[in-house]
């Protein structure tokens, strides 16, 4: 049986009809930057987050750099986050001049650990202690909140601002101090993505940045337009960081289906549960199950740890199972990494997770049987 990792004509099929119709409504208007329907997406994000403003952009990493340019970071600064995690987490800080520091992740959930942070912080690597210490950026990965209570309270003990990579993680939710709070909105800004693979995805690329600060919106909108705040009068060196017309049309459309797509990953993700029980493979930690929220997980991903990670993944690949491995090179070990002078070794965690992870295919329209057969061959290689 052939299983996809991700299978968007599945989705598209249901909605191809009103997407169409939205699509020739920009055509027609051939208003194709920024207007009433990249305003309107970006009502309609903010809501979703909970949050008072939404800058839409031109994808995750952009809305990272929008954010860390807004912010002043650049060179001398230090932005401290996790090597285990897509390239433009940290590209997205070396690209303002600010150096990325890392921190290792928890071995359970694969977000940055508070305690690692901790430590950076208190005693950072010589060769960082004349770097200012200025931004902190957790990344939710594969769809689930960092812990960040323990995050918030290092980053006001060490006066750091908190721009959350919540690129894979658009509707997760966690519980901080006695409120229900959704990713990308307990920090300074957060930082969505709209590629086509994300759980919320365009066709193209595009991003978000949520806030709560109206000043700091204005910033991030500013740096969207060259700095602009009026045509060519630039106060500030931004870049080109809009939102397509079109995107927002489509996204807008997607958008109403996201709560049911969320709910039948949550779905396919306990079907895995019930189909894998006792094998050799380590299912995903829900770290916040149990505390009243419904998406503790939205399941961007559903990453497994397996022995022999590069066999099995084989093994299903001549069964029809399609996986991915992310990531397989944490960035400290990237070559364009270097010269910040980490080692290997340094991030064990990180490194461990790199060898042992592999990701399963859990989107929406996932079958039952499919998942039986990849449960079956998944079982049978780690056995
Ligand atoms: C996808 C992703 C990004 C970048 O988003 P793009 O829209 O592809 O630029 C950034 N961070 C993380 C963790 C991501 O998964």
């Amino acid at each position: 049986m052939r299983v996809p990792l991700l299978d968007l004509k599945a989705q598209y099929g249901p909605l191809r009809k009103r997407i169409r119709a939205v699509m020739d409504e920009v055509c027609d208007s051939q208003g194709f930057i920024g207007g009433p329907r990249v305003e309107a997406l970006e009502r309609k994000i903010a809501r979703y987050c909970r949050v008072p403003h939404a800058v839409g952009v031109s994808s995750g990493t952009d809305a990272l750099l929008a954010s860390l340019m807004a912010l002043g970071v650049g060179p001398g600064d230090a932005v401290l986050t996790t090597p285990y995690t897509f390239f433009a987490t940290a590209g997205s800080i070396a690209r303002t001049g600010a150096t990325p520091v890392f921190a290792d992740i928890e071995p359970d959930t694969f977000n940055i650990s508070s305690a690692r942070c901790r430590e950076v912080l208190r005693n950072p690597p010589k060769r960082f202690r004349k770097l200012r210490f200025k931004v902190l950026m957790p990344v939710h990965l594969f769809g689930q909140c960092c812990d960040m209570e323990p995050l918030l309270r290092l980053a006001r003990e060490f006066k750091l601002t908190v721009i959350e990579d919540a690129a894979q993680a658009i509707g997760a939710e966690y519980r901080l101090q006695g409120a229900t709070r959704r990713a990308g909105s307990m920090g300074a800004a957060g930082c969505f993505s709209f590629f086509p693979s994300k759980n919320l995805g365009g066709f193209g690329d595009g991003g978000m940045v949520v806030l709560g600060d109206a000043g700091l919106a204005v910033g991030v909108r500013d740096t969207r337009n060259h700095g602009a705040k009026q045509r060519y009068w630039h106060d500030t060196v931004g870049g080109n960081f809009r939102l397509d017309a079109l995107q927002a049309a489509i996204l807008e459309v997607k958008l109403e289906r996201l709560n049911d797509w969320h709910a039948a990953r949550r779905r396919n993700a306990e079907r895995y549960r019930k189909l894998l029980r006792g094998s050799k493979a380590v299912l995903p930690a829900v770290a916040w199950a149990g505390r009243r929220l419904k998406n503790s997980h939205i399941y961007n991903q559903y990453v497994v740890r397996v022995p022999d990670r590069d066999r099995v993944a084989e093994i299903l690949r001549k069964e029809g199972v399609d996986t991915a491995v992310y990531y397989p090179v944490p960035l400290h070990r990237q070559v364009c990494f270097r010269h910040l002078g980490y080692r290997e070794g340094d991030f064990p965690e990180s490194e461990r997770a790199a060898r042992e992870t592999l990701a399963l295919p859990i989107y929406p329209e996932l079958t039952e049987a499919m998942q039986t057969h990849v449960a079956n061959v998944l079982r049978d290689a780690v056995a």
